[in-house]
């Protein structure tokens, strides 16, 4: 039996009670009562229930972020005192992290290692966006127009935009979809995912802690096909950003359609991560494990298909094997755990079905493929998987996974490579291990994908961009972009004669 770090008390405290959502200031039910059940998904008892909205709950917060947008308490706020209460947020979520961090764990599962860094990057999210605040510019234009023309133009917030984020790093999804347009004025309608909106409900406490005025961020709890649709078809959001699969980021755009919102889809991926002969060998075993099997598989850019070139191939696999049956699975409050649980039994079963899939078409299993037994058997257990002898056309080379299973591709020499690794639907992420820099560079620009790390992966900042080409996505998050995507551009002519 292993020994678990107990719940924060303030964590304990907050989910021993059922979950409100957070609408004009308020804590509020659902209209109709109902609730969903929150279960713990590395031994499936319930946490707590939250509200479950439905189409009038989502309408009543558009209202009040609206009201909120239109009366200017935050939208017509000094630039620099917005700042100031962003910054604020930035340093509750400091003071919480360990909090924050134990109910990301009991929400979603992962390891307090890895959930203990979510706090800290959401803390330099709010920084860096209440930098911005004070750095929003327009331009002066020289016109050639007869006469004396002055033209210039100016960045104004969009008024009430959405947010929808997935399961799988609660948290952190969630801020990204707040800092930016924050910064620049606008209000927020967010919607976790119904399987993890604790640790959002609790940011919003901070929110409201800080002095962020009332209606300016809103969050309601509750299903994709209710809570979310209604939000992605509400007339009055002006935008709506989305985090998740592909095949939700299609809706989201049909749904967007009603009122031409502004729309940036960040969505799945399947990328390559390509082992070259020549990399250094010890530093391509570790980044090809660390892209596939931190946080359980379950991120958006994993290093899911690995290209492995033909020289190295066998003995490459046959170590990444070796290092990677040995990570120690378990209980997320269990601190020597470095996998924990997928986020619910459907999710497993999927994964496990995939496997299967890949078999049949022939590929072969060198470790894992199996749901683990004994203590950890009412969890969503699934154990690191390397599936060898995949080819390029075989299901699981194609569908993202989205669980800790890696599909590894021989290939000869660069120009194969590069042609395999682009024949896919997706392009959010990419690794190349090499020592070779004319290689690295060449190949960098060859990936038809939204960001490549060489020689490491999994790093994401708040000033880089961040986003997917083709079915990954649209429009890119972090840095200027989100400026960008959370303002318009006025044009104005001032005839000076
Ligand atoms: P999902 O698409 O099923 O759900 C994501 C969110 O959308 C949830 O909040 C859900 O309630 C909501 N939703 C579901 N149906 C909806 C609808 N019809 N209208 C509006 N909202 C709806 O995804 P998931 O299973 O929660 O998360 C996994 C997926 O997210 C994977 O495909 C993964 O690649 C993707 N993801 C992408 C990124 C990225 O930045 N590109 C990051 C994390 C996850």
């Amino acid at each position: 039996m292993s020994t678990l770090v107990a719940l924060n008390p303030t964590a304990q405290e907050f989910v021993s009670k059922p979950l409100k959502m957070f609408i004009g200031g308020k804590w509020v039910d659902a209209l109709s009562g109902r609730t969903t059940e929150i279960r713990n998904p590395a031994d499936g008892t319930l946490i707590t229930t939250a509200a479950e909205a439905e189409k009038e709950d989502v309408n009543f917060a558009v209202i009040q972020a609206r009201k909120a947008f239109e009366e200017g308490s935050w939208a017509r706020m000094k630039p620099n005192e917005r700042a100031k209460l962003m910054l604020k947020v930035a340093d509750l979520i400091e003071e919480h992290s360990e909090e924050l961090a134990h109910l990301d764990t009991l929400d979603y599962g992962q390891p307090l290692s890895t959930t203990l860094n979510f706090p800290v990057a959401a803390a330099d999210n709010f920084r860096y966006y209440a930098g911005w605040a004070t750095k929003i510019t327009g331009e002066t234009h020289t016109s050639s127009v007869p006469g004396e023309i002055f033209n210039y133009t100016r960045r104004e917030p969009l008024g009430v935009c959405a947010g929808i984020v997935p399961w799988n790093a609660p948290l952190m999804n969630a801020v990204m979809k707040i800092t930016a347009p924050l910064a620049v004025g606008n209000t927020v309608v967010i919607k976790p995912s119904e399987e993890t909106p604790i640790s959002l409900l609790r940011l919003g406490e901070l929110i409201q802690e800080a002095g962020i005025p009332d209606g300016v961020v809103n969050i309601v709890t509750g299903h994709g096909a209710t809570a979310g649709d209604a939000l992605a078809s509400h007339a009055d959001v002006d935008k709506i950003a989305f985090t998740g699969s592909t095949a939700v980021g299609r809706k989201i755009i049909q749904n967007s359609a009603v009122n031409i919102k502004k729309v940036t889809l960040e969505l799945g991926g399947k990328s390559a991560h390509v082992i070259f002969s020549d990399a250094d060998y010890e530093t391509a075993l570790q980044s090809a494990s660390n892209a596939i099997f931190w946080n359980s598989g379950q991120v958006c850019f994993a290093g899911s298909r690995l290209f492995v070139e033909k020289g190295i191939y066998d003995r490459f696999l046959s170590d990444l094997a070796e290092y990677s049956k040995n990570y120690r699975i378990g209980n997320g409050f269990d601190e020597s755990s470095v996998i924990g649980p997928l986020i619910s039994a459907k999710q497993k079963k999927r994964v496990l079905d995939y496997m299967d899939i890949g078999q049949k078409e022939g590929a072969e299993m060198l470790i894992g493929g199996e749901a683990i037994e004994g203590e950890l058997d009412k969890g969503h257990f699934v154990k690191p998987t390397v599936m060898a002898n995949v080819n390029n056309d075989m299901t699981i080379a194609k569908e993202e996974i989205f669980g800790p299973v890696v599909s590894a591709i021989p290939f000869d020499g660069e120009d194969e490579m590069i042609n395999l690794a682009n024949q896919t639907d997706y392009g959010l992420g990419g690794g190349i291990c090499t020592t070779n820099l004319k290689k690295a560079h060449k190949v960098a620009n060859a990936l038809n994908t939204g960001n490549i790390w060489v020689n490491t992966y999994n790093i994401t900042e708040p000033n880089s961009p961040f986003g997917g080409y083709k079915q990954s996505g649209i429009g890119r998050e972090n840095g200027a972009a989100s400026i960008d995507s959370y303002t318009e551009v006025k044009n104005v002519w001032i005839d000076l004669n």
